[in-house]
């Protein structure tokens, strides 16, 4: 057996800081390793040690297995624990890290190329008995053949990479009409994602529930389950919510699909952390989808209710040390559920956001976890996936649970980056979620909706953004317990103008004396008096004598007012706009920073309505830019191969000038 002193993880964010506390408490050395964008995360100060392999983006920094292995040399390390995504389930990194002498925390390489295409996984559990997705290997990789193949499965059709993982670059097709865009757009983010543009198809299945089944296995011929998970929740094939135990599925099904998974497992003879994932379908037939050979991001579930540190078993499994843990001798103990909150933006198809963190409050709860990778000053950029934080709630029932998660959420404020909170408290607050009458194409069909931002919280939101904007322009000492700045003249008809998303608000105010302001929206007019509580909070009492505390933070004329739960992002316009300047700044902007990656018109294209002009990618993700409308195309202003800011013109059109 050997043992491992210092541990390397080749990975970043929340999952390095989860894997670096429980090698801490092992007495285990830790090492971080960190690319340009990362070196001022929390993740890089949780480690003993942490080491430069990088500039930003990812092939050139986390999947740079020479620039890690050299970090292992450099720290002494004696094993690489690879996380999730990045490098973790590539059988080649594993194989460099046996040859250079160190321990892999993870399967042996021969595990993971078994499990290393969707192609050969599907063929393995075909070959022990196991039931998968009727669809089509895809052995002729042309773009006709692969049409052809759909069609003769019937639509919709479901294509994925081969290679993939992460639910990247999949792609749904319900029209014969769509194959041909579908197929490419798939095979170039397989390509660059994955760097093999194989692509399998398979029938879409309408309304299944993505359950899967932990796995744990020493070298020594043990091997067993963990219980399972349900991941249903997931928007674009990504789970969003997950939770242990699945709570509609019947003993008879768990015990079949927990019986399934274990014959997988010993089929490639499986050391350490696995996870086996089916789906479900409403007739309770369950079809096998693929192993992940490591660590899954909801881990964390299965480790609230069985007491397992699946972190510490895969370090003593990967020392060769014997399972200590088994299913039999295990009652899972009352209801865990995670979400992960994205920096993104529910109500623009879940487009990722990044930004600089302004303010962060985290809930502190003792039933709930979290595992996060910013802090107050971070940066969140678009190199890397945009998971923030994993929370987790844990409950005697799975009601007990929700109510948790919902009161977590209710606690947590982040100002400064756009995303998933409010939306989250939504999900787990809606009657289908509850009662767990959810599908894996739930979310985006039922598609709940952020709750609104209440009325009674708009006027005084705007009070704040004047308040704010005031301060700032006067350069006031920003410690003193009044608003210094206000004087006691009148501005009869001062207003500035905000806008919350594509709501404009022309905002006229008064300033009454030096701490009360009155406003006035359309018809609505109300006063509040403000009282500064420290750097970002204000207490804000209104005309009825009710004081709410608000917690505003500000980065380039945008301002974040999180008031009673709500945060709402608030712009202030530019004083005199003119209409003739709004018009020349129209035309199509990018949704998000990213790069162009395709441009499909010029000058002078007369384009339909829906048609794509171009396709941006950010995150790994590609987004296509349509037509709005049927019109002529008058200037393309952003070339293929640039970067674009959020908000930038790509493209014009004749009537825009
Ligand atoms: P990945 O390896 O990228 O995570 P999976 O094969 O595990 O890909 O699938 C991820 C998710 O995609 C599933 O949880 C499910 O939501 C969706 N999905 C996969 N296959 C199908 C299918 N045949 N029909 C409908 N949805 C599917």
């Amino acid at each position: 057996m050997k043992t491992i002193k210092t541990l390397l993880v080749a990975n970043r964010g929340e999952i390095a800081s989860r894997i670096f506390s429980t090698a801490r408490r092992m007495g285990l050395g830790t090492v971080a390793v960190f690319s340009d964008a990362d070196e001022h995360l929390p993740f890089v100060r949780h480690a003993d040690v942490a080491v430069r392999i990088g500039p930003a983006p990812s092939a050139q920094s986390y999947l740079n297995a020479a620039a890690l292995l050299r970090a292992a040399t450099l720290t002494g390390a004696d094993a690489v624990h690879p996380g999730y995504g990045f490098l973790s389930e590539n059988a080649a990194f594993a194989q460099a890290v046996l040859a250079a002498g160190l321990t892999f925390v993870g399967p042996s390489p021969k595990s993971i190329a078994a499990m290393g295409t969707k192609r050969e996984a599907k063929r393995l559990a075909v070959a022990h008995g196991l039931s998968v997705v009727p669809g089509f290997e895809g052995g002729d990789q042309s773009t006709t053949a692969l049409s052809e193949q759909a069609m003769a499965l019937t639509l919709p059709v479901i294509f994925k990479p081969s290679a993939g993982g992460g639910g990247k670059g999949m792609h749904v097709v319900h029209r014969a009409e769509e194959l041909v865009v579908a197929i490419e757009s798939a095979k170039r983010e397989a390509l660059r994602a994955f760097g093999d543009a194989t692509l399998i198809g398979e029938k879409y299945l309408a309304r299944p529930r993505h359950i899967e089944i932990q796995i744990l296995a020493d070298a020594h011929g043990n091997v067993t389950h963990l219980f399972e998970r349900e991941c249903s929740v997931q928007r674009r094939h990504q789970k969003v919510i997950e939770e242990a135990p699945a709570f509609t599925l019947s003993p008879k099904l768990r015990a079949a699909m927990s019986e399934a998974a274990l014959t997988i497992a010993r089929a490639i003879s499986y050391v350490g952390a696995g996870t086996v994932e089916f789906l479900l379908d409403e007739n309770e037939n369950f079809y096998f989808c693929e192993m992940n050979t490591r660590l899954q991001v909801e881990h964390r579930v299965t480790e609230r209710i069985t007491g397992i540190d699946l972190v510490e078993e895969q370090i003593r499994l990967a020392q060769g040390e014997v399972l200590r843990v088994s299913a039999s001798t295990l009652t899972p103990q009352g209801h865990a559920i995670e979400c992960r909150l994205y920096a993104e933006r529910p109500e623009a198809g879940f487009l990722p956001a990044a930004g600089e963190v302004l303010h962060l409050t985290l809930p502190r709860r003792p039933d709930t976890l979290i595992d996060c990778s910013i802090e107050a000053g971070s940066a969140v950029s678009t190199h890397y996936d945009p998971m923030l934080a994993k929370i987790v709630a844990h409950g005697a029932t799975r009601e007990l649970a929700i109510a948790e998660l919902r009161a977590s959420l209710r606690e947590l404020t982040l100002l400064g980056v756009d995303h998933n909170g409010a939306f989250l408290e939504a999900v787990v607050s809606h009657p289908d979620f509850e009662t767990n009458q959810v599908h894996i194409h739930w979310l985006e069909s039922a598609a709940p909706r952020p709750p609104a931002q209440p009325s009674s919280l708009l006027l005084p939101s705007l009070a704040l953004v004047v308040l704010h904007s005031r301060a700032s322009s006067a350069h006031t000492a920003p410690s003193r317990p009044v608003v210094p700045h206000f004087r006691n003249n009148a501005f009869a008809d001062a207003f500035v103008e905000i806008a919350q998303g594509d709501l404009r608000f022309r905002v006229q105010y008064q300033v009454c004396d030096s701490r009360t302001l009155s406003i006035r929206v359309a018809e609505q007019a109300q006063r509040f008096t403000f009282l500064r509580i420290d750097e970002e909070r204000w207490s804000i009492e209104d005309a009825l004598g009710l004081k709410r505390t608000a917690v505003v933070a500000v980065t380039n004329e945008t301002y974040f007012v999180s008031l009673a739960g709500y945060t709402s992002t608030l712009r202030l316009l530019p004083r005199f706009q003119s209409s003739q300047s709004q018009q020349q700044a129209g035309g199509l902007i990018a949704p998000m920073p990213g790069k162009v990656i395709s441009v499909h018109v010029s000058a002078g294209t007369q384009v339909t309505k829906g048609q794509t002009l171009m396709v941006l990618e950010s995150m790994k993700m590609e987004q296509r830019i349509v037509a709005p409308k049927e019109g002529t195309v008058s200037q393309v202003a952003a070339r293929e191969g640039a970067q674009v800011t959020a908000g930038q013109v790509l493209i014009r059109f004749g009537d825009d000038a």
